[in-house]
């Protein structure tokens, strides 16, 4: 109970700091509404209306906001966001893993996004309700990997129903469905369109309670008055029997309507194996485009937009290192970005090529490393510490020689494919439990021991050069 009275009256404060920061209108928007939930030990928990406020908090306001808890708390408090609905309770996370058991909420949720009430959050941004008012094409970066899925996006949101339907959007994780997705979202409802965004997941968690309150009447005639339907991540329907069968008479009613319908996928349409063929064929009736990982040329781009909105100055070595180094998708770059900006503003430092380097060591994935053997790894580990391969494998339980072992387990674990068991006995027999205890320890460590921390970094770093 009284963590719950502190972390009011503790966001209550950081809010009239707050304030006296940010403009007007982003207070209005972002701000206002959220409310201190719990606050233990370093980290407070803050409840956001929604899954885009809470998003846009933890990603573009992040450092703002840690430093305004820094000077109201005296201490730095990790700062988490979760959404809450309005009495309080959790909903939703904002990274949409959420678990199924909250349903009704999820629902609500989407609902009232779409429809809004009056006084809502998002309305009064001015941005359309449930869509991510960053996610446009003016903030599209477009390259050879998306080129194609972007041209058919603006087709599709000049003139909905007209030109390639459904759209049928696929890659891996992080590279731009939901951005495209929600762009679209944009322009058609500029034209005064009425259209539905749901993730799928929502989608699926509607219908079931439909059905389950016998409301199909209503969730079809829902759906059915959309001119415009995106649906977001449509594998989750895999498996989903009945609600397949909910998609596929709305998906049919809607386009034998002529409206428009696009849908993302992290898999081909061919590929979605489990849904049921008549379902599988009507996605892959219309234009079916794919986003590739981008290049480097455009994750450069890329980097110096999302540089631009931080207002910190990255400098150009810096931007090249990450482009280079970050090749998996472009959240992950965004990701970066938003560390490294918290990272130099919490520690009031600029940023070079050097702090980066340290801020994100973990998130980078050297190529080199993958190939990296286990030898390879006790022997960067025995010299580090100076510590000989025999005590490092033996008995000797003092402790530089324990925490060197430890180390070496926890980057056979992270560097190599290599088991527990395995792990185990090239450190000289010892059991997996063992080794998983040095994981978990390691790992615990490094968040809060800044030389093993470095330590860490020092030896991974001597990985590639050996
Ligand atoms: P997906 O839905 O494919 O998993 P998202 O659309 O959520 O990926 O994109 C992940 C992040 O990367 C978002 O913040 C998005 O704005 C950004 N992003 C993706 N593609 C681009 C792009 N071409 N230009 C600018 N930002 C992009
Ligand atoms: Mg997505």
């Amino acid at each position: 109970m009284t963590t719950i009275v502190q972390a009011k009256a503790l966001w209550e404060a950081v809010l009239g700091d707050l304030q006296l920061r940010v403009t007007r209108p982003s207070f209005e928007t972002w701000l206002k509404d959220t409310v201190g939930l719990t606050h233990e030990d370093t980290e407070l928990t803050i409840g956001a209306p929604n899954a885009f406020v809470a998003e846009m908090l933890e990603q573009r306001m992040y450092s703002l906001i840690s430093q305004a808890v820094e000077r109201v708390a005296k201490t730095r408090l990790e700062v988490r966001f979760q959404v809450v609905c309005t009495n309080g309770s959790p909903a939703v996370a904002v990274d949409g893993t959420s678990p199924l058991s909250a349903p009704e909420i999820q629902v609500g949720d989407v609902r009232e996004a779409l429809h809004g009430s009056p006084g809502e959050l998002l309305q009064t941004s001015g941005a359309q309700p449930g869509l991510n008012p960053g996610y446009t094409f003016g903030s599209f970066i477009v390259g050879k990997s998306n080129e194609l899925a972007h041209a058919a996006a603006l087709a599709v949101s000049e003139r909905p129903g007209a030109s390639y339907n459904p759209l049928f959007i696929y890659s891996g994780v992080g590279l731009g469905k939901t951005h495209l997705l929600h762009a679209i979202g944009h322009i058609v409802a500029a034209k005064g369109l009425s259209l539905i965004y749901a993730t799928t997941e929502a989608f699926t968690n509607e219908y079931i309670k439909a059905i389950r309150e016998g409301k199909t009447e209503e969730f079809r005639s829902r759906y059915r008055g959309a001119d415009v339907l995106l649906l977001d991540d449509i594998q989750f329907i895999i498996g989903k029997e009945q609600t397949q069968e909910g998609f596929f008479h709305t998906f049919n009613a809607l386009h034998m309507a002529n409206r428009q319908i696009v849908i993302t996928s992290d898999r081909p349409a061919a590929s979605l194996t489990l849904l049921e063929d008549r379902v599988r064929s009507r996605l892959a009736g219309g234009l079916v485009v794919d986003i590739q990982s981008p290049d480097l040329e455009t994750r450069l781009a890329i980097l110096r937009s999302k540089a631009e909105e931080t207002g910190q100055a990255f400098p150009t070595d810096v931007l090249e290192f990450l482009a280079e180094r970050l090749h998996k998708n472009i959240r992950e770059l965004g990701g970066a970005l938003t560390r490294i900006a918290a990272y130099a503003h919490l520690r009031l430092t600029p940023i070079t090529l050097d702090m980066v380097k340290t801020a994100i060591a973990d998130a980078i994935t050297p190529q080199e490393r993958r190939s990296v053997s286990d030898k390879t790894i006790v022997e960067a580990v025995s010299s580090y510490f100076a510590i000989d391969m025999e005590a490092l494998t033996g008995r000797r339980r003092d402790k530089p020689t324990a925490l060197a072992r430890q180390v070496a387990m926890y980057l056979l674990r992270e560097e190599t494919r290599l088991g527990l068991t395995t792990i185990g006995r090239i450190m000289g027999g010892k059991d997996h439990t063992t080794v998983m205890y040095a994981c978990s320890k390691v790992a615990k460590q490094i968040d809060i021991d800044p030389h093993l921390r470095q330590d860490v970094i020092n030896i991974r770093e001597s990985l590639s050069t050996r």
